[in-house]
């Protein structure tokens, strides 16, 4: 749920302006008690109810949305398996790059 500033007063509490992320009422802006359940409750809404039109197109942009998220979550993943992967070689790397030069230096002393 996302609040703006509207203020109006009920119940000794802020009653605030916030929108709605529900499959039915996607994108609709309602007014509530500040502490919502756990305060009055008052509960209104702002905005007209949605066209089934309109409300299939919020729903299906809130799905993308969702599916880019958890792609994102999913590479950040990968690369972080990666990265660790490329530091573990990195430093076998570095080990047997100082073994090397440490065994050839002997030699020749
Ligand atoms: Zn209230």
């Amino acid at each position: 749920m996302e609040r703006s500033g509207v203020r109006k007063y009920d119940c000794g509490e802020w009653v605030v302006q916030r929108v709605a992320w529900t499959e039915l009422n996607a994108g609709g802006r309602f007014f509530g008690c500040v502490n919502g359940r756990n305060g009055c409750n008052y509960f209104r809404w702002f905005d007209p109810p949605v066209c089934d039109n309109a409300r299939g197109v919020i729903c299906g942009l809130l799905r993308r949305i969702k599916e880019h998220e958890d792609e994102l979550e999913r590479l950040k993943m990968e690369h972080m398996n990666e990265l660790q992967a490329v530091k573990r070689t990195s430093n076998w790397f570095k080990y047997v790059v100082f073994v090397v030069v440490f065994l050839f230096a002997s030699l020749i002393m």
